[in-house]
């Protein structure tokens, strides 16, 4: 791989949605930016909805990256109280399972945190700087709960320790409501000793002759924490108290964030907390949120079982803005998918023309440079990668660009892109030449997904498509461009 002379002298903008607007993006510290997300609750599987809120960091991290900034990324999980409905009452997610199934809590944490990190790299996802859990973070939740006593912002009630709303005058403002809204939103809410419905747990309290899984001491008693008090912690540990951007699902805008920023300010003393808040639209099922709790549990694995690499849903991803809800469909998912291995098509061959040299940005045709600079514009512009997609086609397909320009051009874009077209099986080499898309899309598209898991070191699957194959009676053959198929 070349050097990369990077995009600094492009501004970046990005949407805050505290402030409801585009905003030119200036790190806190000169040169360094940390990003927090919040990670999974690990009582079941990530669904592909899920994962949107994994794949928009993964393309800001890049693009910040890319603009020669050091990025520290870190996201959570949450092992411990997210309790089952969104309000403080109901059980604890994880306990939940655990009685359901009769395992511990920690093969349900581990079976699920390991899926969610699994299906992450399968998406081409960077692996996070910091994966902090919960559980790992009690001291310093009682600590903040402590604070936030200290300061006047709190009141306990025989079910636990609150946060009282009352006290931060801006509790509305984050998501853009008032404090009647809050207490409209006719969320479910049996803790009849609450001053106000918005006050939220910051400590629950585990109630005399029951004993959980997961408790722990505290100076109000045995118990566990709130699940908002866990993400304002641990960002706060892992990047400091002033925080430059915080992502998430767009669901947690109401509640959680809202959350999070009154407790926050109000221990730290100041405003804004995090300075760029950007939030993932949904993943549209048709009409209905993709739901973990109505029996639709699509994930990674639906996509591999249907034969469809796990990086045509990243296509599938960029293709739409992030803040723009989209629409699912496995048959759009698979177009993508066909999208993808063209590109790579293209990507490869002009790589294997040109024996893997990349020419340093700047250095291409002028034509190429247009190109490149249409592709990063689009980017920094709120990384609006449905127009980046858009100058990748055009790359792709641009009779004018010599192979030395295309592979220059989609060897740069793919530090974002993160399809691994360095590393990618030339599709078009082999016995069929380069038709085996067209010829055999069946073909095409395991050895595809194949090369995917190697990538992704997921060994299990890479081989159980190799005997799918060997069953189909194709054989694959390692080159020196990559794993292709001959007829065995
Ligand atoms: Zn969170």
């Amino acid at each position: 791989m070349g050097h990369y002379l990077g995009v600094t002298s492009l501004p970046i903008h990005l949407y805050d949605t505290r402030r409801r607007s585009v905003v030119a993006f200036e790190p806190i510290h000169p040169g360094k930016v940390g990003i927090y997300t919040c990670g999974p609750t690990v009582y079941g599987p990530q669904h592909l909805g899920n994962m949107r809120s994994q794949l928009l960091p993964d393309v800001l991290r890049r693009v910040l990256g890319a603009s020669g900034l050091d990025v520290r990324y870190v996201t959570n999980i949450t092992d411990v109280g997210h309790l089952v409905s969104d309000a403080d009452d109901g059980d604890d997610k994880v306990e939940a399972a655990a009685a359901r199934t009769g395992e511990s809590v920690e093969q349900i944490t581990r079976r699920w945190t390991d899926q969610w990190a699994t299906d992450r790299r399968r998406l081409g996802c960077l692996e996070p700087d910091s994966v902090p859990k919960a559980t790992e973070h009690i001291a310093g939740q009682i600590e903040m709960v402590q604070v936030l006593e200290a300061k006047g912002h709190t009141y306990q009630i025989g079910d636990g320790v609150y946060f009282d709303v009352s006290t931060f005058p801006r509790y509305a403002e984050f998501a853009g409501l008032t404090l009647d809204d809050h207490e409209a939103t006719g969320r479910i809410d049996n803790i009849v000793d609450k001053r106000h419905p918005a006050d939220f747990a910051l400590w629950k309290l585990t109630p005399p002759g029951v004993s959980r899984l997961q408790e722990w001491d505290s100076p109000w008693g045995r118990g566990f924490p709130g699940w908002h008090i866990e993400c304002s912690v641990m960002a706060s540990e892992e990047l400091g108290r002033h925080i430059d951007v915080h992502t998430g699902g767009v669901d947690h805008v109401r509640v959680h964030h809202t959350n999070e920023v009154a407790q926050s300010e109000c221990a730290f003393e100041l405003h804004p907390w995090v300075n760029i808040w950007m939030h993932n639209e949904f993943l549209d099922l048709g009409g209905e949120k993709m739901s973990k709790s109505r029996g639709h549990i699509l994930t990674v694995d639906s996509l591999v079982e249907r034969g469809i690499d796990p990086l045509a849903f990243r296509y599938f991803f960029l293709q739409t803005h992030y803040r723009q809800q989209q629409a699912f469909g496995f048959d759009l998912v698979e177009a993508s998918g066909t999208g993808l291995r063209r590109l790579t098509q293209h990507a490869t061959n002009a790589r294997d023309e040109v024996g893997g040299d990349l020419l340093a940005p700047g250095s291409a045709g002028q034509r190429a440079e247009e190109l490149r600079k249409q592709f990063w514009s689009a980017l920094v512009d709120d990384l609006n990668t449905p127009k980046a997609m858009a100058v990748v086609s055009t790359v792709a397909r641009d009779g004018e660009l010599s192979h030395a320009d295309r592979w220059s051009l989609l060897g740069d874009f793919d530090r974002i892109l993160g399809f691994g077209f360095a590393d990618a099986a030339s599709v078009g080499s082999g016995e069929l030449g380069a038709d085996l898309g067209a010829k055999e899309p069946e073909v095409a598209k395991l050895l595809a997904a194949r090369q995917a898991a190697r990538l992704a070191k997921d060994f299990a699957t890479a081989d159980r498509i190799r005997d799918e194959l060997a069953a189909k009676g194709w054989e694959i053959v390692d080159t020196p461009q990559g794993p292709t198929v001959r007829r065995s």
